[in-house]
């Protein structure tokens, strides 16, 4: 046979496109238009339904950036359309590709009841089938003049912020028409898209290919080209054959899900996000009453929880396509959070009240975590998720990294302490699923773990507003439930997928720690202030409720304190959504930055105004100074009293000291302070005439802790223009091109001992400002770099470095209820693509017998290396990353002013580093109050053992939970003391569930017994 398959092809592809699409209506009419300009923010439907509308035509421009305009679209269906399925087919003026990320719509009902949403690959809206006839049509649209932040790629635009984006129209309203939608063309195209790129994905040596290839043209011989519409029946029947062509035996399951991947801040702020959702959600269950068959997941307990208050009726909608199977909430978390910088506590709360969510709201327990899109993943994951009974962990995003490729797609993950969970990554690379033939077939060839499994995930739908998945797409998968060429194609749960995964691969490989993605580095430091602003609060909350704990536990007898509940639950509600993947990364636009900035402030004042209420009922009215400490360690420290006098307190771990007693300080521990140098008798720091310092002792080590001729505390300027993706991304050849910071403007001694000794340092460099105290406090080896930095660079990035003589292999880096290793040298293609990594609290690097800890109080970026001198010892470098400027999506990210600490901790453990971390993030507090102070509310013994959260039981029965782990990475025997009876010991589920294990004996003192294994986290509930 002559090859004529090319023009066969083309043949396909212009009738397609030419005759066959532009037939799928068969009829129009247009609709009125009106409109009325929303002045200011969105308004509800009620009001827009009262306003007064003014003329409005099709083809004019509409829509400053992030204005809001209702458009009434009336008109009447043609009686000669009786008996047909009619709609309406809208279009905003959409431009380029993406299917979200610009204007969209959500039309009312003139009751003003959501009907469905419009977006770009998402047009029509159902009015009648069948229609009758002669009906009138009243639409309310409401369009948001979304601008795309991006259009113009990762450059620097005004858009980004309500307050700069300027007045502009930015859309030319395309149409508003009445159609009658063909349903044997639309079918007849659906047959045609199907076959086409299946055939284009088979190989030209499979005989397949040639089978569709000429039922396709005999198809097209049969359609009549000046009547689509009368042959597309006959052109559908010659495709039947090829259609009905059962799989291959070995054929690939894809289980397919219905998702809308909808980010809860990024290129638009909060409150767009709130409308986005209901526009998706109800196209979501419009399909839904269309499709029977259909199954849509949908994660973050924030957004039900937003359209719950913003869209009664859409909620409605939803909860009754849950009772009918088809809606299925999936993630357990409140949002879809940044899975590396929330704290241990904090990513706790994100399943806890994600989970609760839909266990009170919908009944479901979800039974795994739900993360495509975050940057990377944590390694104490597969433990907390277990602690929340959960059993699979899905993302995608690890096929972004640049480097290396992941080896599996479906393995049992691994976490610190040896959890396991079942993890999968959807082969198809993608969240935004289409389920078009290209993806298929590359789902196909990517799957690494064929041979040992048959299936793989596949969430499919427009996200970001792009409206989720489209009836075209169930049309999709219905043709390829069964079809020779092609994988299966069924449309399931995750949780029915996890399983048959798990019961046909239970020997899935293991991959142990961290998801590190090989991209997007930068999301551990852009947006400093936001990142700051996250760490603080974590740590307010966890003083709140500790202290609101023991008040109301202490003041339980005098009928004292009630425990702040609701405030708590919204505090922490405010602070989980800004650890949205992101919010806290710092990759959106302005507007979701200032806001969060404001928002951190708030949630500061509140997180205050509890703390001083519960001091208050703890403590009492008085004038008797007391230093509280929020610290899981005792802790000897400087504080300043009331007067602003400098003394010295040993503070009980979650208790509280009087400070009416000022300590002496004998002279072998007092700060003595020279011109160039501070010494407390533990450690000696000296410094050159530009602040830098210049050695480091350690005094009870007797060792040098710099490496010779280095700097200690060396700020260090790079150029940092990545290749793409401004905000999120830093790539290696930052290095190249770095400016050491050494000038000092001025280098002042400015506190002499004996508590206190300290040297301001300032520097001022481009157009900016670094004013750093560093400061040596009696009693301690911690040298503290208080910093304000007046930040002015842009496409910048600064670095602390601290070059330690030390000869270590790793680093130890605090994460979420432990500790991770990085290697130091970059032996293999994965240590080297590590060239930034994160730490919460504290790294620490160390060889056998010493160790140096660096502490932070905002930061989370870092890198380490090693270089051997000369003189053949080892130089370790670790240096902190401070702050960038990148210019997209905010042109002005991080201007402006920084205050945030860092700490150098010679001669540390693992165990010091622990205690070190939780005393900088936890200043003591000095408050006035009564004479006389309870005991710690609940302590444990041992060094293996830090307590994470103090709390009463979130069902307000007045338990106490107590959370803690192990924290060396050994094995720890402890011992719970509570102050107060205690009537019951429990073991529960991080959702305060009672766990079927044996019950921990309760002690006759009292104090309750534990044994952890290396990084266990446990939760205790303390009956009272
Ligand atoms: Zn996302």
């Amino acid at each position: 046979m002559h090859d004529d398959r090319r023009l066969v092809e083309e043949r396909l592809e212009r009738a397609l496109r030419e005759r066959i699409r532009p037939a799928t209506y068969a009829a129009t009419v247009p609709l009125q238009l009106a409109v009325w300009r929303v002045p200011g923010e969105p308004v509800p439907a009620t009001e827009a339904l009262t306003a007064g509308y003014e003329p409005f035509a099709t083809g004019t421009r509409w829509g400053a950036p992030w204005s809001t305009s209702w458009f009434r679209a009336t008109g009447a269906v043609p009686a000669e359309w009786a008996g047909r399925r009619v709609e309406a087919v809208i279009d905003l003026g959409f431009v380029g590709d993406w299917p979200g990320n610009q204007a969209e719509a959500l039309v009312h009902d003139l009751d003003g009841r959501p009907i469905k949403g419009v977006a770009p690959r998402n047009q029509y809206v159902p009015i009648a089938n069948p229609a009758r006839g002669g009906e009138q049509v009243d639409l309310l649209i409401e369009a948001a003049a979304n601008p795309d932040i991006l259009a113009g790629g990762f450059v620097p635009t005004p858009l980004g912020d309500r307050l700069t984006a300027g007045d502009q129209p930015l859309y030319t309203f395309t149409r508003a028409d009445l159609a009658v939608l063909d349903e044997e063309v639309w079918h007849f195209g659906l047959d045609v898209d199907v076959l086409s790129e299946l055939m284009a994905e088979l190989s030209e040596g499979d005989p397949r290919r040639h089978e569709i290839l000429r039922a396709l043209e005999r198809s097209l011989d049969v359609l009549d080209l000046t009547d689509i519409s009368g042959s597309a029946p006959a052109a559908r029947a010659e495709l039947a054959g090829v259609l009905s062509r059962p799989a291959h035996a070995s054929a690939h399951t894809i289980h397919a899900v219905g998702h809308a991947h909808i980010d809860s801040a990024w290129l638009w702020p909060q409150r767009e996000t709130i409308r986005k959702t209901a526009r998706t959600f109800a196209n979501v269950t419009a399909l839904a009453a269309d499709y029977p068959q259909f199954m849509f997941a949908c994660s973050q307990a924030q957004q039900y929880a937003w359209v719950k208050e913003h869209q009664p009726e859409v909620y409605r909608r939803m909860q009754d396509a849950a009772k009918a199977g088809q809606w299925l909430p999936v993630g357990g978390q409140w949002v879809e959070a940044d899975g590396n910088l929330p704290g241990g506590e904090a990513l706790v709360r994100q399943i806890v009240h994600g989970k609760r969510f839909f266990l009170d709201e919908f009944g479901t327990e979800c039974q795994g975590v739900w993360l495509p899109d975050s940057f990377g993943y944590t390694a104490a994951y597969p433990q907390l998720a277990r602690l929340a009974g959960m059993r699979w962990f899905l993302t995608q995003k690890i096929s972004w990294n640049q480097t290396n490729r992941f080896p599996h797609h479906t393995f049992w993950w691994e976490g610190i302490d040896g959890s396991r969970i079942f993890t999968h990554f959807p082969p198809a690379d993608t969240y935004n699923g289409t389920l078009e033939g290209s993806e298929l077939a590359h789902a196909v060839r990517n799957f690494s773990d064929k041979g040992g499994s048959t299936r793989s995930l596949l969430p499919f739908g427009h996200g970001d507003g792009g409206g989720g998945p489209t009836r075209e797409m169930l049309e999709r998968a219905r043709r390829l439930r069964d079809l020779e060429g092609s994988p299966r194609v069924e449309i399931t749960s995750p949780d029915v997928f996890f399983t048959a995964a798990q019961e046909e691969y239970a020997d899935a490989p293991v991959w142990s720690g961290e998801l590190y993605l090989e991209l997007h580095r930068a999301t551990f430091t852009s947006q400093a202030r936001t990142k700051a602003g996250n760490r603080r609060s974590e740590h307010l909350l966890r003083e709140a409720e500790l202290w609101a704990a023991s008040a109301a536990v202490h003041s339980a007898s005098s009928g004292g304190f009630d425990y702040p509940y609701d405030e708590l639950d919204r505090l922490w509600k405010l602070v989980l959504l800004h650890q949205f993947h992101d919010i806290l990364p710092g990759s959106s636009i302005a507007w979701v930055h200032r806001e969060a900035e404001a928002t951190y402030a708030q949630v500061k004042t509140d997180l205050e105004a509890v703390i001083a209420r519960a001091v208050r009922a703890l403590l009492g009215d008085g004038p008797r100074p007391w230093v509280l400490n929020a610290a899981p360690r005792d802790r000897a420290e400087v504080v300043a009293d009331p007067d602003g006098r400098a003394t010295q307190v040993v503070a009980p771990a979650h208790g509280a000291v009087a400070l009416d007693v000022p300590e002496t300080v004998p002279d072998s521990a007092a700060v003595r302070v020279g011109d160039t140098w501070l010494d407390n008798g533990l450690v000696r720091v000296e410094f050159d005439g530009d602040g830098l310092l210049t050695s480091v002792r350690d005094l009870h080590a007797g060792r040098e802790v710099l490496a010779p001729g280095t700097f200690g505390n060396l700020p260090q300027l790079h150029t940092d223009l990545p290749n793409h993706w401004d905000a999120w991304d830093v790539d290696r050849h930052y290095r190249r091109l770095v400016t050491d910071l050494t000038d000092a403007d001025s280098v002042t001694v400015v506190e002499t001992g004996p508590l206190s000794g300290a040297v301001r340092v300032e520097r001022s460099f481009g157009r900016s400002r670094l004013t750093q105290t560093v400061r040596l406090t009696a009693g301690s080896r911690r040298i503290d770099v208080l910093t304000e930095l007046d930040w002015h660079e842009q496409e910048r990035f600064l670095k602390a470095a601290f070059p330690l003589d030390l000869h270590a292999d790793r680093t130890a880096a605090e994460i979420q209820f432990g500790h991770v290793h990085r290697p130091t040298h970059t032996n293999t293609s994965w240590d080297a693509a590590r060239f930034e990594v994160y730490a919460h609290r504290w790294i620490h690097a160390g060889e056998p017998g010493y160790g140096v800890a660096l502490l932070t109080d905002s930061t989370y970026g870092f890198d380490a290396g090693r270089a051997t001198r000369d003189d053949g010892g080892t130089t370790t470098t670790v240096r902190l990353s401070l702050v960038r400027g990148p210019r997209s999506p905010d042109p002005e990210a991080d201007q402006g002013t920084h205050r945030f600490g860092y700490s150098l901790l010679p001669g540390a453990t693992i165990a010091d580093a622990v205690a070190g971390g939780y005393a900088f993030n936890l200043p003591l507090r000095v408050v006035t109050g009564g004479t006389s102070a309870p005991e710690p509310l609940v302590t444990a013994d041992g060094d293996g053992v830090a307590i994470e959260a103090v709390k009463l039981a979130d069902d307000r029965s007045g338990d106490v939970v107590v959370r803690l782990y192990e924290c060396l990475g050994g094995r720890a025997a402890t011992r719970l003391r509570p102050a107060f009876p205690v009537r019951g010991v429990q073991l529960t589920d991080l959702l305060e569930r009672p766990l079927e294990i044996q019950e921990p004996p309760l002690d006759p003192d009292g104090t309750v017994p534990l044994d952890l294994r290396p990084f266990q986290v446990l939760t205790v509930r303390l009956a009272r």
